[in-house]
């Protein structure tokens, strides 16, 4: 088995759609999150940066299309044939009332060379009128709906003050997918309170039975400026910060117990340099692959092999 078969790729996921090459551009849409304004919750999640909330660079003053049109001159001067999907990262991007999000969701499938969208948001933020729209545009074109699940554990969930629980998640993905959306999820690695191993394998047979089509890992960073790194400043024995060697090890056996024909996206995330605490690894994405496929060739290790 050769190194890049040994898991679903996401680039292979999306060659298989798109004859082209296509890359994934941020927007700043300029949304907020209703887990700080106190619709579901006061204070946002631990982990996040409470100094990125910045209302002034939510209200960016470049429209959606200027950003992408910005975007896609980067690209293309390399790659003059590539194509793009406009990802809706920053916050939770649906929510906001409906006409306004067609409106904007509509504004970046009118920008020549996009082909599709990546939506993220949580999962108590998808009303049923808005799904109803979503699976009328996805019989127009690429959509992938991204939520932020971070944690299969109530207890978890409810520590880091997420404010909602996996059982909304798992309602939220079911709805979706039931739509013939795309669902993808993503989880943290290594958040206080997991209690190694053998959670993790428990967490990967409750993502393997929703059915999400993606899935992002990302190890957990603590971010300056956060409840999170306060917490881990009074009670470091609380937190367990990975390796990169650690953590390759840890995704692998991950993997392994994953559903087979679950794409896999990301397995890390890169905080910028200035905002991050721990654990600094100062690794790009492509590097961290390319260690993680040469460490599952040396373990014969590959998505599902230990999946029942
Ligand atoms: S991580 Fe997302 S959901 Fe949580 S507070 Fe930050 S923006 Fe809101």
């Amino acid at each position: 088995m050769d190194r890049q078969s040994r898991y679903k790729d996401f680039s292979a996921f999306l060659a298989a759609h798109f004859p082209f090459k296509v890359q994934k551009l941020s927007v700043n849409a300029g949304f907020t999150c209703p887990n700080r304004d106190g619709t579901k919750g006061y204070g946002g999640c631990t982990y996040c940066n409470n100094q990125t909330f910045n209302p002034e660079y939510c209200r960016t003053e470049k429209t959606i299309a200027v950003q992408l049109e910005e975007g896609k001159q980067f690209f293309s001067r390399k790659y003059p044939q590539m194509k793009y999907l406009a990802y809706f990262q920053a916050y939770t991007n649906t929510y906001a009332g409906l006409e306004q999000l067609v409106q904007m969701y509509e504004e970046a499938l009118a920008v020549p060379d996009v082909v599709g969208l990546v939506i993220g948001t949580r999962p108590d933020c998808m009303p049923e009128e808005l799904l109803d729209y979503l699976s009328e545009l996805n019989e127009r074109t690429f959509l992938l709906v991204e939520y932020g699940i971070e944690s299969t554990n109530d207890v978890i969930l409810q520590r880091i003050n997420r404010g909602h629980t996996f059982a909304c998640t798992q309602e939220t993905v079911r709805r979706t997918a039931e739509r013939g959306i795309r669902t993808g999820g993503h989880v943290i690695v290594g958040l206080p309170g997991e209690d190694g191993k053998q959670a993790l394998l428990e967490q990967t047979k409750a993502l393997s039975l929703l059915p999400l089509t993606t899935l992002k890992l990302h190890q957990l960073q603590l971010i300056k400026g956060t409840r999170m790194a306060y917490e881990y400043e009074r009670n470091p024995s609380d937190f367990h910060l990975y390796s990169v060697d650690e953590y390759i090890d840890v995704v692998i056996d991950y993997v392994e117990h994953l559903r087979p024909d679950l794409v896999l996206e990301r397995f890390i995330s890169q905080s910028p340099k200035e905002l991050l605490l721990a654990p600094d690894w100062g690794l790009k994405n492509h590097e961290f692959t390319a260690r993680l496929q040469k460490r599952m060739c040396e373990r014969d290790a590959w998505q599902g092999k230990y999946y029942i």
